[in-house]
């Protein structure tokens, strides 16, 4: 339904002890202008975050370089408190030259790391404020034939700094079969590129069999198929996020009509807490690692 998000199992994801407090948690989105990234955020958090947006003139386009835009709020579902931090990356692979775009956003994420070691080696450490981001949703466009090298030059320079997650933008545009035909040859090029997006753990091996079985879906759909819409229609007496078509209406939340859905599960429901334990026990200790590494040469 257009009314939930679905973050209230977020508890079960984790000890009760940090309920109380609350749970936070970061996301960059990274693509070129127009594929539907804000869009696709406010239909994932039922926000409105990207209403005052400005679309930049042709000549401010040319020289444009990549800009960081961070935005917070705070929800709260069942008596669950979610801070979200959304980090926006417009101008990525705008400019007339944009083979280094990845060196903005890898800054940011190194920034974040350096941030995070220098506070949790200071005084203050019950306080820190945490920034390090924890999943990266990058925008693959459905009108390519696979990745392009702009697509795989960032993944591969970020995906040691930043759980990737590839994602297939404004997928209404293609039917089923250009999309199974496109997540196979994405999928196949990220392998050939030796790209590491984040991999969804294991299954323990006591979950229930309907568990297993979402787990093997999720599993199945990467890249996500995604479709956003910040217009409400009425689908037989039901009020949906949706996009009108002279042929029909696109579902967001819809299942056969696309991923939204898992990826709003994988996210919010199933994995964050996964996602935030890979930042913490693999990007940032890697990052600890080379810091600590160089300055004892
Ligand atoms: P951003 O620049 O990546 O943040 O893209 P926006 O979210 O601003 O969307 C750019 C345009 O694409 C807008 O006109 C949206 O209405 C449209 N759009 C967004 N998501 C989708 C989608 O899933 N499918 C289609 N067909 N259009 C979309
Ligand atoms: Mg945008």
């Amino acid at each position: 339904s257009v009314g939930e998000i679905g973050f209230a199992t977020l508890p079960e994801q984790i000890h009760r002890k940090s309920v109380k407090k609350g749970f936070d948690f970061t996301m960059m989105v990274v693509g070129e202008s127009g594929l539907g990234k804000s869009t696709l955020i406010n239909s994932l958090f039922l926000a409105d975050l990207y209403k005052d947006r400005k679309i930049p003139n042709v000549e401010e386009k040319l020289d444009r370089t990549v800009t960081i835009e961070k935005k917070t709020m705070e929800i709260e579902e069942k008596g669950v408190k979610l801070k979200l931090t959304i980090v926006d990356t417009p101008g990525f692979g705008e400019a007339v030259n944009c083979e280094n775009n990845w060196k903005v956003i890898e800054s940011y994420l190194t920034e974040q790391f350096n941030q995070f070691f220098k506070d949790e080696s200071g005084l203050n450490r019950k306080n820190i404020v945490d920034n390090r981001v924890h999943c990266c949703l990058y925008f693959i466009p459905p009108w390519g034939h696979g990745l392009r090298p702009l697509d795989i030059e960032f993944m591969k320079h970020l995906h040691q700094k930043v759980n990737v997650v590839p994602v297939i933008a404004k997928a209404d545009t293609l039917n089923a079969n250009e999309i199974r035909r496109l997540k196979d040859k994405v999928l196949r090029e990220l392998k050939e590129n030796e790209v590491h997006v984040y991999q969804l753990p294991d299954c323990d091996s006591d979950e229930d069999e309907e568990f297993k079985q979402q787990d093997h879906e999720l599993k199945q759909s990467i890249p996500f198929a995604v479709i956003g819409s910040t217009q409400v229609v009425e689908v037989n007496g039901r009020r949906v996020r949706g996009r009108i078509y002279p042929w029909g209406i696109v579902e967001v939340e819809n299942p056969i009509h696309s991923d939204f859905l898992k990826l709003r599960t994988f996210l919010v429901s199933t994995h964050m807490q996964d996602l935030k334990d890979v930042t913490r026990d693999v990007h940032y200790e890697n990052y600890r690692a080379q810091y600590l590494t160089k300055i004892s040469q």
